[in-house]
């Protein structure tokens, strides 16, 4: 596929060490995606075509992977020769964190930049590589149209109830919330439901995003109404390395007893819990099923535990249930973990059918269940290009 000039869209999302990229035409076709990883150590750059076939960097190519700004240099000149005549018209972002007023994308222009490093407290370990691939950007393609996207986003529709924690209300002014994250991924799934189950999707639906990080999401007639991440992207379901829903009292314990300081816990709590500090083994769900050790077991016995709880808990909030999406890593492929999730929550109306589950879905659920079950890819590439697209050419508009 190929972009007029200076048409085509780039998405980058930008982590601590590497950097995912989306190509996209102006009628928003996947010309091709990439992973920069190891930035800041011995770096690679891997670009596939639509097709999802590697794509062949030209021999001898300069690259640069030192930092955010030398592996979007490298990007480029991979893009430009594979891509001859290309044109950057618009960049968008994934933005891990948009704070209380920000429901939707936004164009980086004015102090926008200045306003997102602000809430870099608020997600140290995300907001400032996010906002360092902005940077590099910026610089690589000064011309072309800078957008955020925000994970925080799509959860600003919470009720006060699902925004809050029981503290003194100076710190919910402050900021301290439950914001929610993987917004992006949910907004791909609330539109692929709005398209492919109408009806449903005016129900009562819970998501759940099962990844390396995961959780969930409780959507009625398509807007967020309450999440399981909160504050940070640590609360809820335990994770590949992150413990999930923990009691504050053993923050404390830890402090006062272990010793242990900020640094010390969040490394513990982000790096080495979840299930990979449960099983002793790895983070990664495909190594713990093949495992046969007692610790890895349990690791995914508590992963399907708490997803059970949180499907119970958004139900309540819900107020009943019309549907359950499995996406992510972990939902969209394993069938044996969305079996064991609806093993025994019938009672909720939640089944699966052995047959359809085998094959993927989309839906799982046996004909006529009481609640639709599926199985649904998620993109949130795809969400951060539309919305790209569409501010560049209102500002086009707005040009003209
Ligand atoms: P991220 O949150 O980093 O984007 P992904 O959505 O790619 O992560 O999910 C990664 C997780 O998905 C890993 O735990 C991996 O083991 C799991 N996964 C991928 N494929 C399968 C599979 N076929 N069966 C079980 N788990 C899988």
């Amino acid at each position: 596929m190929r972009a007029e000039d200076g048409q085509a869209i780039l998405t980058l999302n930008a982590g601590s060490s590497s950097l995912k990229i989306g190509l996209f035409s102006a009628a928003l076709g996947v010309m091709a995606t990439g992973l920069v990883d190891r930035i800041g150590g011995e770096g690679s750059l891997v670009l596939r075509a639509d097709d999802g076939t590697a794509l062949t960097l030209p021999e001898g190519m300069r690259t640069d992977f030192a930092d955010h700004d030398g592996a979007l240099a490298t990007v480029l000149r991979a893009l430009e020769a594979l891509f001859p005549g290309l044109g950057i018209a618009a960049v968008g972002h994934r933005v891990v964190h948009g704070g209380p007023d920000h429901h939707g994308p936004i164009v980086i222009e004015g102090d926008a930049l200045a306003r997102l490093a602000a809430l870099e407290p608020f997600a140290p370990l995300h907001q400032p590589h996010n906002l360092a691939g902005i940077r590099a950007a910026i610089s690589a393609f000064p011309a072309a149209v800078q957008v955020a996207c925000f994970d925080t986003a799509f959860h600003r529709s919470h009720p006060f109830v699902n925004d809050t924690f029981a503290l003194p209300r100076a710190f919910y002014e402050k900021g301290v919330r439950r914001y929610g994250f993987h917004g992006l991924s949910y907004e791909f799934i609330s539109g692929a439901l709005a398209r492919d189950w109408p009806a449903l999707a005016q129900g009562r639906v819970i998501v759940a995003h099962l990844g390396n990080g995961a959780s969930m999401c409780a959507l009625r007639d398509g807007r967020s109404v309450a999440s399981t991440m909160g504050f940070s992207a640590l609360d809820g379901l335990p994770m590949g390395t992150r413990c999930g829903q923990l009691d504050p009292g053993v923050v404390l314990y830890l402090m006062a007893q272990e010793g242990m300081d900020a640094a010390a816990i969040e490394d513990l709590l982000y790096r080495r819990s979840g299930l990979l500090g449960m099983s002793g083994l790895s983070n990664d769900m495909r190594t713990l099923e093949a495992s046969d050790t007692e610790a890895a077991r349990e690791a995914i016995d508590y992963f399907v535990f708490r997803i059970q709880r949180e499907l119970g808990g958004l139900a309540a909030a819900l107020r009943g249930l019309d549907g359950v999406v499995f996406c992510g890593g972990i939902g969209e492929n394993s069938r044996t973990i969305r079996a064991r999730v609806a093993e025994g929550m019938g009672w909720l109306g939640v089944h699966v059918d052995p047959a359809r589950n085998a094959a993927n879905g989309p839906v799982i659920s046996p004909e006529g269940a009481p609640v639709t079950v599926l199985a649904i890819p998620t993109d949130e590439e795809i969400v951060i290009a539309r919305a790209t697209a569409a501010l560049a050419a209102h500002r086009e508009r707005l040009e003209a």
